[in-house]
């Protein structure tokens, strides 16, 4: 079965076909409009993400919407992960602004985690959704320079995820654990049509 998947991030596409094409999925590719990120849950934009891509293609759309909450900011940067430090920021940008907002905080409340919505719209108005999390801290600089966005600040354990080789980042991530979840509920939804 083809699917779209709805992401103009590179790196976001290779981790969610590193995954998807293992399952016999065919990943097509598409010019896609941007979509406008309202929602205030991870859930809600990659809905909107996906429901979009399935109009313009007529093909089954899978979207993911993901970011960093860091509790000792209130949750931020949220579901604004991405327009953290601005809207045309780089990753560099982003883990600048957020070492130093973390700054003076001590390691015992530099908890954070990762979280992953994963989305699926059919042309029939199925959909189809997961969530995934990982759990850590933040760093108090960068280690490694593998993964992308806040991975380097990112630490499970003594390593953060910009230590880690693509395997092992699929293993524990969020979005390894969200694709997980949502795999086996669209292997449901196919065998029960
Ligand atoms: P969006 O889901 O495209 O809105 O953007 C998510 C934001 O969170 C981006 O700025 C990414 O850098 C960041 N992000 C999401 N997943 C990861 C990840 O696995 N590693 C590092 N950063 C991530």
């Amino acid at each position: 079965m083809k699917f779209i998947i709805a992401t103009h991030n590179q790196r976001k596409r290779e981790e969610l076909e590193r995954i998807l094409i293992p399952l016999g999925m065919e990943v097509v590719t598409a010019k896609l409009l941007e979509v406008d990120e309202t929602g205030t849950t991870f859930e809600q934009n990659a809905f909107l993400k996906a429901r979009s891509a399935c109009n313009q293609t007529d093909l089954p759309a899978i979207a993911d919407d993901s970011g960093l909450i860091v509790d000792a900011l209130d949750g931020a940067p949220g579901v604004y992960s991405a327009r953290y430090a601005g809207e045309h920021a780089t990753d560099a940008q982003r883990i600048e602004k957020l070492l130093k907002e973390m700054e003076a905080v001590p390691k015992e409340q530099r908890t954070a985690r990762f979280v992953c919505a994963i989305c699926c719209v059919f042309p029939n108005g199925v959909c189809i959704t997961a969530e995934g999390v990982c759990e850590g801290e933040i760093a108090f600089a960068q280690l490694g320079d593998g993964g992308f966005g806040y991975d380097p600040v990112f630490l499970v354990g003594e390593k953060s995820f910009g230590q880690l080789t693509d395997e092992e980042k699929d293993w524990i991530s969020h979005r390894g654990k969200a694709l997980a979840l949502f795999s086996q509920k669209l292997k449901d939804h196919l065998n029960n049509r």
